[in-house]
């Protein structure tokens, strides 16, 4: 099942090339009172919700894909999770550009842990990178993001995929400069998810999955999920020994090499093997 959150916040089932409007099946979330609980509604109940989506797709309006504006597959997402340096040909490349270094020696996730990017900082495929007005360079960084669909803690390697209910295309924009990762990461528009939430029975084997990003019809990356330093199991079992995980968190799994500067104007073409494309404009 592929689905979206588009326009003024409807529910899409995703079918070739059409959106299917399935927004009534939102009525069978629960409504709640303060306090909220932590994690997205819609994750926590997309068995239920998809299974009705699905029911009555075929007596719902759809429209083209192109017409429509991709908003994030994951509205409240109690934690942006991320990845540093989980390629080593990206860490090389850190290693020898001081004007992604810094300064910095850049070592590998298993020195740093994981970070936190603001959960306000995720827009959707169809808005814009908003670019802030400092004197830094900013990169794109195209990842795979697994998104998890079950409360847990402190999981093992073998339930590890049990926990994450899908994929979505995940662009982690960065400001190079010496602050901290969760500073430079979290601006506003910065995380952006799309373009829809595939789930884990559509994509298969999350470990063998191609991803790639153009900049205006250029490849600046291209590798495969084959290449983590800390592959998706082991960074569910790694999050969750520190933070209890919610349905709709996100974890970004780290960029391959090829990471580059973008600025207003230029168009990010994204695409992850079993997931789709999707093109990002910044601003
Ligand atoms: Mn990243």
């Amino acid at each position: 099942m592929r689905i979206c959150r588009f326009n003024d916040n409807r529910l899409g089932l995703v079918r070739g090339d059409l959106v299917v409007d399935v927004t009534p099946a939102l009525d069978l979330l629960p409504s709640y009172r303060w306090p909220l609980p932590y994690g997205d509604p819609l994750i926590a109940h997309l068995d239920k919700v998809g299974r009705r989506a699905q029911e009555i797709a075929s007596s719902r309006p759809a429209l083209p894909v192109a017409a429509v504006t991709l908003l994030s597959p994951v509205a409240n997402a109690s934690k942006i999770i991320a990845a540093p340096v989980n390629y080593l040909k990206h860490a090389d490349e850190a290693r020898a550009d001081k004007a992604i270094n810094f300064g910095a020696d850049i070592k590998t996730i298993d020195h740093y842990g994981l970070f936190l990017k603001s959960n306000t900082s995720v827009i959707g495929a169809g808005e814009r990178v908003k670019l802030p007005k400092i004197d830094r360079r900013m990169d794109h960084e195209v990842e795979v993001a697994a998104v998890i669909g079950r409360e847990c803690y402190r999981v093992a390697r073998g339930q590890a995929l049990d926990m994450v209910c899908g994929y979505t295309i995940a662009l982690d924009m960065s400001v190079r400069g010496p602050e901290d990762r969760s500073w430079r990461k979290s601006y506003d528009t910065f995380s952006v998810l799309g373009p829809w939430l595939v789930t884990q029975d559509e994509v298969g084997d999350s470990g063998e999955l191609d991803l790639s990003l153009s900049v205006n019809d250029e490849l600046r990356q291209s590798s495969n999920t084959r290449a983590l330093i800390f592959d998706i199991p082991k960074l569910v079992v790694y999050a969750s020994q520190a933070y209890r995980l919610y349905p709709g968190d996100v974890i970004m799994t780290g960029t391959p090499e090829g990471v580059g500067p973008v600025a207003p104007g230029d168009v990010m073409t994204c695409t992850v093997e079993n997931i789709g494309s999707m093109r990002v404009t910044v601003e």
